[in-house]
């Protein structure tokens, strides 16, 4: 194969692997991911609500959440790396497209560690509190607060990552 026909099969890998990444929304703003020193970086926008404080547990929370967004980047990097051709129903079915069940519940039990280390009580640890306590509190949170409403049950954990409307 010729030097040309090579390069020009890369770059036109490169764009179409790009343009899953680096897809934008009308006004140009990064939907996905933004490219930071030739590596993907998740576009996670955190907020802390006005009324809460930004202590350990919160921030810890968050994390978790990033961390779940970072990992599906570097999932669907690798992934259009080894198939340029990916679409965007393949982005969505890789497992780290974690649902919003999923991406909670890991940062429920990030906060019920935190609050166990520091012992100080909260809703999703609480001293002498079992293993299967802990995600039955972390459940019934889920369940039940107006901000979720959402359970384990397949067709109840809610919207995805990378979830776009067809
Ligand atoms: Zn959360």
């Amino acid at each position: 194969m010729g030097t040309a026909l090579q390069s020009l099969l890369a770059r036109s890998r490169k764009a179409r692997r790009l343009k899953l990444l680096l897809e934008t929304d009308a006004q140009g703003k990064p939907l996905l991911a933004v490219e930071v020193n030739g590596k993907f970086a998740a576009n996670v926008i955190v907020t802390f609500g006005s009324s809460a404080s930004i202590n350990l547990e919160v921030t810890a929370h968050e994390g978790s959440h990033v961390e779940d967004h970072q990992k599906f980047i570097s999932a669907l990097e690798a992934a259009t790396a080894k198939n340029p051709s990916l679409t965007d129903a393949d982005a969505k079915s890789l497992p780290e497209n974690l649902t919003k069940y999923a991406t909670e519940s890991k940062a429920y039990h990030v906060s019920s560690y935190i609050a166990e280390y520091s012992k100080t009580p909260n809703e999703f640890w609480d001293k002498g509190m079992q293993e299967a306590d802990r995600q039955k509190a972390i459940d019934q949170h889920l369940k039940s607060s107006a901000l979720y409403k959402i359970t384990p049950k397949p067709g109840g954990q809610g919207p995805r990552l990378y979830e776009t409307k067809q």
